[in-house]
This record gives structure tokens, C-alpha cells and sequence, in this order.
């Protein structure tokens, strides 16, 4: 059974059918190949032959008719001799045949003979035409016949024993030929198959490798064809990717495990302080509101996870309208002065003069807006600066935010994107990490663009293009 099974699988391999494909078409090929010469050889010598036969004819019958007519036969044989002296008795032969049919003269010869036996091949004799007749079950003639005389009928006939051997020998070398060259192009299909699917072999085994979870595997494939590397290249790149994704993931579980945690840690000491000691109706209504608090800030937080991969996802409906992008940053402007004061933070605004339209979804780009402002009040020390600007460069609409706060490390620049992602410096402060991923999947919605520069202790800029409403 297992034996069967191998065997339909070898049958199906592509090294196999390649195999058998090159085999295929080269034994097409080489059959028609051999066909077309063996009828261009054979024809060729037939033509040959047959300009023999009718010029043996003429000798033959221009002695027979210069004779007188008691010499006739005589004349007849006497052409015979001569041309068989050259020709050789096997080779050629005729009979001369009389008004009924009676055999007047012929010469001897072993194919002549044969034909004597033979004389199913007469129907398809027609006067004045050379014919082809079977004299043997393997070998044939070339006969010809013409009328002489008082009904007489001279067959002259030529032996295809030499041009039959001929063609006997091209037709054996041909298939030794012919059975070498197909090993040959089986071989050749074999191992240019093995050849290409090596590398196919090569990224299987890589691939088999990572469903067992070795993630490490790197698939070099040089020198085996443009499409395998491409392939190798594609899969490398692939795998690379669902390497760092499996990476992200187990990094954002690790996140909201720990984002979780620490809230529930807080509620059930809470509970717990509150129940161990002499607990008053106002210590429950205490405990009551840090627990609805700390249930807010979960909340908040599995929310905004929601709405960062439904944003990404493209799975939430914003309602796009034409909405003035002016009069947004100046409402944000108004809403953190207040936030901006606590802290003696300079907070400017720089608006232009008329209204800047872009196609969004309002309540979306305010919290674009309103988290970046935040941020940039949040990172920023007491007395610093908060600058938002708003204008149109190049026909876009280009909103910056830039503090004089703490800065972003060079090598957060590229995270801070990502979903939980906290720089150092910034663990003090309250936060979860999932601000600016939630800016990320909403500006990204709307077809902008964001982008960041910053020097640590000196300050960030935080620079949102969007396309202007057309
Ligand atoms: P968080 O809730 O921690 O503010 P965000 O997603 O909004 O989360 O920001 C991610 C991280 O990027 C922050 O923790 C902080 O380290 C850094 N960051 C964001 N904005 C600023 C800024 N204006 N200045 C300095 N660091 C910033």
C-alpha cells in the first residue's frame, strides 16, 4: 500500500512529468523527422529506379524492333545479356508475353522467379506505367510493361533488394539514434526539473521548518532561475514580516495584559482596603467612584483599541463632509488655553486667513487634533511652548503641532506609531500608548499623512498633511 502510494506520488512529481514531457515531444518530433526522410529517400529512390527501368525498356525494345522478325526474341536476349553483364542478372529481368498470355522469352533471376509465383500484383499493372509488386513478403520489384508487336507484351522489371536495404539500414540507425537521443532528453527533462525544483524543494523545507515554528529560516537560493530566487526573495520578505508580526502581537498581548493588570491591581485593593477596615457608607460611595473611574479608563482604552483596528481596517464608517479645517484648530486652541495655562505653557495659534476645507470626518479629525495637542502639553515642561499652525503648501492642507518639550529619542522615532508603544522619558506621565496609534490609523483614513522630527530636550513637531477638498 505505502509502496502505491510513493509511486502515484513519483507519477505526479513535476521532475517526472518533465521527464516524460521532454520524451514526449522529442519522440513526436524524432517519428515525424524519420517519416519525412524515410518518404523523401524512398521516393527519391523510386524516380531513380524507374528512369532505369524505362530506359532499360527502350534498349530492349529498340532491339527487338530493328530485328528481323525471326530475330526478334533473339535481339531481345541479346539486349538482355548486355544489360544484365552491367546490372547484374538479380537486378534486373523481363519476360516477353505473347497475345494469350504465353510466355515467349524471359530471363532467370532469383526475383523474377519469386514474381512467377506471384501474380496478384497484375491487376494493378497498367500499359506504359511502372509499378511497384510485392515479390516477397519482405522484398518488391519495379515493373513495367509495354506493348510490342502483334499484341506481344514486353515486362521489363528492375530488383529493389539494394534501395530496400538502404532504406532498412537508415530506418535501424535512426532508432539506435533515435533510442539514445531519448534517453538522452528524459535525462536532460529530469535534471533540468530537478534543477528548477530544487529551489522549490528548498522553500517547502523552510516552510515546513516555520509551521513548526523555527522562524529563523532564511531561504538562499542563488543561481537556480529568476522566478525561484524571486520566489525565495517573496517568501524571505514574507517571512520576515509575520516574524515581526508575531513579534508585535506578542508585544500587544504582553501590553494589555499589563494595561489591564494594573487597573484591576488598583480596583481590588481598593475593595480591599475599603472591606478590611470599619467601612462607612461614604467609604463604599469612595470606593464606588474609583472603581466606575478605573472601569472609565479600561473602557476608554479597549475602546480606542477598537476603533485603531477598525480604522486600519477600513471596517468603520466615517461620515466624510466637507469640513474647515480652520475653524477645528481654532476650537482646539480655545479647548487646551485653559490646560496651557496650568502649566504657564505659551500656546500660539497660527491660522490662515480664509477657510481651509478638506474632505473628513469632523469629530475624527478633531480627536487627530486634540490628541496631538495633548501630547504636546503633556511632554512639554512648565513655561515652555506649544505652537499650532495650519496653512496650505503646495496645494495640500499642512496642520503642525511643535512643543518645546522633552523630545523623542532617535531610535523611538520610528515606534511611537505603534500600539503601546511609551518612550522612557515619558513613563512618568499618564498614558497607554495608544494616542498617536490612533492619530496613525485616522490620518491614514482620510488619505494624509503624518510625519514627525524631533531633538530630545529641545523639542517635536508633529507635521499632518491632508489633501485639500476638491
Ligand atoms: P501616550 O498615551 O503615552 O501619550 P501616545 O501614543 O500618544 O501615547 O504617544 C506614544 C509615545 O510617544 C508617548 O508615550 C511619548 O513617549 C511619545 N510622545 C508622543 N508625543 C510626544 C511629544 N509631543 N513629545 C515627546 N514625546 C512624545
Amino acid at each position: 500500500m505505502c509502496w502505491k502510494k510513493n509511486l502515484s506520488r513519483f507519477f505526479r512529481t513535476v521532475k517526472f512529468r518533465t521527464a516524460l514531457w521532454y520524451a514526449l515531444l522529442f519522440s513526436v518530433s524524432g517519428l515525424l523527422l524519420f517519416f519525412s526522410v524515410y518518404f523523401i529517400l524512398e521516393s527519391g529512390m523510386i524516380k531513380a529506379v524507374d528512369k532505369q527501368l524505362f530506359a532499360l525498356s527502350r534498349e530492349l525494345e529498340d532491339g527487338y524492333f530493328k530485328a528481323a522478325p525471326a530475330d526478334k526474341i533473339k535481339a531481345l536476349e541479346n539486349g538482355y545479356r548486355r544489360e544484365a553483364h552491367y546490372q547484374g542478372t538479380n537486378r534486373i529481368f523481363y519476360r516477353l508475353r505473347d497475345n494469350d498470355g504465353k510466355v515467349l522469352s524471359e530471363s532467370g533471376g532469383k526475383s523474377w522467379e519469386r514474381l512467377a509465383k506471384n501474380t496478384s500484383y497484375r491487376n494493378a499493372v497498367v500499359l506504359g506505367k511502372a509499378v511497384t509488386a510485392p515479390v516477397y513478403s519482405r522484398s518488391s520489384v519495379r515493373l513495367l510493361e509495354r506493348p510490342l508487336t502483334e499484341g506481344r507484351i514486353l515486362e521489363t522489371g528492375i530488383d529493389l533488394s539494394t534501395e530496400e536495404d538502404l532504406l532498412k539500414i537508415y530506418s535501424s540507425v535512426f532508432f539506435i539514434v533515435f533510442a539514445v537521443l531519448l534517453a538522452v532528453s528524459a535525462a536532460i527533462g529530469w535534471l533540468l526539473a530537478g534543477r528548477a525544483m530544487k529551489g522549490v524543494d528548498t522553500v517547502s523545507e523552510a516552510v515546513s521548518a516555520i509551521s513548526h515554528g523555527d522562524f529563523s529560516r532564511q531561504v538562499a537560493v542563488t543561481n537556480v532561475g529568476t522566478e525561484i530566487e524571486n520566489l525565495a526573495a517573496a517568501f524571505n520578505e514574507m517571512r520576515g514580516r509575520i516574524e515581526s508580526l508575531i513579534f508585535e502581537l506578542r508585544e500587544v498581548s504582553d501590553n494589555i495584559a499589563h494595561d489591564l493588570r494594573t487597573p484591576l491591581t488598583r480596583i481590588r485593593g481598593m475593595v480591599e482596603t475599603t472591606v478590611r477596615g470599619n467601612p462607612e457608607v461614604a467609604d463604599y460611595d469612595v470606593m464606588a467612584g474609583g472603581i466606575v473611574e478605573e472601569c472609565d479608563r479600561l473602557i476608554g482604552m479597549i475602546n480606542t483599541m477598537l476603533e485603531i483596528t477598525r480604522t486600519g481596517s477600513g471596517a468603520v464608517e466615517l461620515n466624510f463632509a466637507a469640513v474647515d479645517m480652520k475653524q477645528l484648530v481654532s476650537q482646539a486652541h480655545e479647548l487646551f488655553q485653559p490646560l496651557a495655562e496650568m502649566k504657564e505653557i505659551a500656546f500660539s495659534v497660527s491660522l490662515p486667513e480664509t477657510p481651509v476645507m478638506v474632505s473628513g470626518d469632523r469629530a475624527r479629525l478633531q480627536r487627530v487634533i486634540a490628541n496631538l495637542v495633548d501630547n504636546a502639553i503633556k511632554y512639554t515642561p512648565d513655561k515652555g511652548r506649544v505652537d499650532l499652525t495650519l496653512a496650505i503648501c503646495n496645494g495640500r492642507v499642512v496642520m503642525t503641532v511643535t512643543d518645546s518639550g522633552i523630545g523623542i529619542q532617535e531610535k523611538d522615532l520610528s515606534h511611537i506609531f505603534e500600539r503601546f508603544y511609551r518612550c522612557d522619558a515619558s513613563r512618568t506621565q499618564a498614558g497607554n500608548g495608544l494616542g498617536l496609534s490612533l492619530v496613525d490609523a485616522l490620518v491614514k483614513a482620510h488619505k494624509g499623512v503624518i510625519a514627525v522630527s524631533s531633538r530630545i530636550g529641545e523639542g517635536t513637531t508633529f507635521t499632518v498633511t491632508f489633501p485639500p477638498l476638491v
